[in-house]
């Protein structure tokens, strides 16, 4: 392959940011221009429903460097990187959100340690701003579980604030699954990897597109892309509730035989109804996993595109 003559390319994944887009552009450009580089800022429109693409087609417009891919539906943060991951052409990708949340004024640190011969550099949160109590609680006590039950080292106290090298990248296109969960699948690849710590600003304008549906289901993601341990759960489960059963069945058949057989309605009860449960518990477990094994099977496209100006995607 040509030596691609793109240094660093700059992913957004951008849902209803109509506030945040001229800023946050304009602060990437002086970050990025003292630098003396050749880059890209691919801003990947995940169905916005307010005026965010005229914005960035407008960007696009005044600036050569400014690409963008538009979904035809919203399909997702981590799909929306994924599809910027894929058409970007740069040496180095930096991988960062729209909102302000993560400082544009970091990329040059995160490029000097990717310099100094680091394939991944994470940016380390060292305080949340402006996020609900409960956000930076459930965050702090996920990534403390998943580290738990996982073999793979996913870096804690960081989001998807980024920079990694081409290689890394290459081998990102190459993972197809559909539940992307990209802080993994990047602990999972390996490589060298560091970290520059930074202060997390509040949102510069606007909501968090992050509702506790979204964050159920990515932690959830999170959780059977990288851990087979719900599933030893459930198997340890029915090994602790078969043992108890066992005991109980003696018990009754002592009492049957040995002593008094008219009592035993609560007892009963309670046993049926943790029995049911456990086993809709193990069962659920089961269908998280199927699911995903289901939607791979099918293999559909993770995206689909609209309009883009960058010629490869407009070929076809
Ligand atoms: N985003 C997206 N698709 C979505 C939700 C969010 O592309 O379905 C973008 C959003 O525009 C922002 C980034 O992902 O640039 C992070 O979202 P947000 O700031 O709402 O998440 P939070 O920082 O609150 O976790
Ligand atoms: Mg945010």
């Amino acid at each position: 392959m040509a030596a691609s003559k793109i240094d660093l390319s700059v992913i957004i994944p951008i849902y209803n940011e109509e506030m945040n887009l001229v800023p946050m552009n304009n602060r990437i450009i002086a970050a990025l221009s003292p630098l003396g580089i050749h880059y890209e800022i691919v801003y990947v429109n995940d169905g916005s429903k307010d005026n965010s693409l005229p914005i960035i087609t407008g960007l696009s417009e005044e600036n050569a460097s400014v690409k963008y891919i538009d979904f035809s539906r919203n399909f997702g943060h981590q799909i929306a990187i994924s599809a910027g991951l894929e058409h970007a052409m740069g040496e180095r990708i930096v991988i960062m959100d729209g909102d302000g949340q993560d400082p544009p004024e970091l990329i040059p640190d995160l490029l000097k340690k990717s310099l100094e011969g680091f394939e991944v550099v994470y940016a380390k949160r060292k305080k949340r701003k402006g996020e609900s109590f409960l956000k930076k609680l459930t965050a702090k006590l996920f990534y403390r579980f998943l580290a738990n039950i996982t073999q793979i080292e996913i870096p804690l106290d960081t989001g998807d604030f980024r920079l990694i090298h081409r290689k890394v990248q290459k081998v990102l296109l190459n993972m197809p699954e559909q539940h992307k969960y990209l802080r993994g699948q990047i602990a999972w690849i390996g490589f060298n990897s560091t970290f520059v710590e930074y202060d997390r600003e509040e949102r510069m304008g606007g909501n968090t597109k992050f509702t506790y549906g979204k964050m159920m289901r990515f932690a959830t993601d999170g959780i059977s892309g990288f851990s087979n341990w719900p599933l030893k759960v459930a198997t340890m489960l029915g090994f602790a509730v078969s043992g108890i059963a066992f005991m109980l069945i003696i018990y009754s058949l002592y009492q049957k035989f040995f002593g008094f057989t008219e009592v035993g309605w609560t007892s009963l009860h309670i046993s049926v109804l943790f029995l049911g449960g456990v086993q809709l518990l193990g069962i659920g477990i089961l269908g998280e996993y199927l699911g995903r094994v289901s939607e791979n099977v099918k293999n559909r496209p993770t995206y689909i595109v609209k309009n883009s100006n960058i010629q490869t995607l407009n070929e076809s």
